[in-house]
């Protein structure tokens, strides 16, 4: 897999990362665990669709815990949109997913990780999305960039999760879906009435049926948990796409 280059990426592209205040304007259930968060950044550069941000939370104490959580989304006017999976017995997730409320403040680190984006532009190659569970927060930045930009790449997502309600921003990528971007979901436990597919994790097989073949060249961006993404990369590996080709975002975990 690519590891992310330190001077590979164009001037034009670097936006300055530092701390920002940051206050929760917004909360809203995204899936039974998770949150949407809208953070109003008043001076927050902008960021590139698949980039991230660290959260730092300080207690009355002193006692700082910060965690890095992907942009779904950033407005001109500094409103940023993240989205957080509750990981039950971590250390902020909790918090953030069932405390945190409007007016409440906080900081942001960013934006980071110039590397896991997509840039409008970029259509020499199709484009391969995959995700699990909230790995697919950055992907579809990427995915309504595209939307936006009415950027006629082939882009493709496979999306692994659960059952159909903790599928993260459902509704926004059923809209998205059309003639340029195509959504597959994967069902690990429970699938929506009259699914015609199996239920079960990804395997290599359905990864290798629902994908874009390595004789296009694809440009892949894989995102979940460390588990997830690593055996995603290897199948991709395995299937012949070239390892420069896939490019992987752990978000912890095993
Ligand atoms: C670049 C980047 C972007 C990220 N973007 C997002 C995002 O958009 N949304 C989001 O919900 N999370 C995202 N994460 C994950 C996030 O940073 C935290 O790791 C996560 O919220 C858990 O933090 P915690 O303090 O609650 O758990 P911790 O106290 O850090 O960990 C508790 C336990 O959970 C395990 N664990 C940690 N992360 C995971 C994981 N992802 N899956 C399974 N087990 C895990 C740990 O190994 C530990 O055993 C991102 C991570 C990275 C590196």
């Amino acid at each position: 897999m690519n590891t992310p280059p330190s001077t590979a990426q164009p001037v034009q592209h670097r936006m300055r990362s530092t701390w920002h205040s940051a206050t929760i304007v917004e909360t809203r259930a995204e899936t039974p665990h998770s949150v949407r968060m809208t953070l109003a950044v008043p001076t927050w550069p902008g960021s590139e669709p698949g980039s991230h941000l660290d959260v730092r939370l300080t207690a009355p104490d002193g006692y700082q815990a910060s965690r890095s959580y992907s942009v779904a989304s950033s407005s001109p006017w500094g409103h940023v949109v993240l989205a957080i999976d509750e990981l039950p017995d971590g250390e902020v997730s909790p918090f953030l997913v069932n405390e945190a409320r409007p007016g409440d403040t906080l900081e942001v680190h960013g934006p980071l990780g110039s590397y896991f984006v997509w840039r409008p532009g970029q259509n020499d190659r199709p484009v391969q999305l995959i995700a699990g569970g909230s790995g697919v927060v950055p992907l579809y930045a990427m995915a309504v960039a595209h939307d936006l930009a009415e950027d006629t790449t082939p882009f493709q997502l496979l999306y692994s999760v659960r059952t159909p309600a903790d599928a993260f921003f459902a509704a926004e990528l059923t809209e998205l879906a059309g003639p340029s971007f195509q959504v597959t979901h994967v069902y690990t436990r429970q699938a929506p009435t009259g699914w015609p597919g199996t239920v079960g994790r990804l395997t290599r097989d359905t990864l290798a049926a629902s994908t874009i073949p390595p004789s296009e060249r694809p440009r892949v961006y894989v995102c979940g948990s460390t588990g997830f993404a690593e055996t995603v990369a290897t199948w991709l590996l395995d299937l012949g796409h070239s390892t420069t080709d896939i490019l992987t975002e752990r978000f912890g975990g095993l």
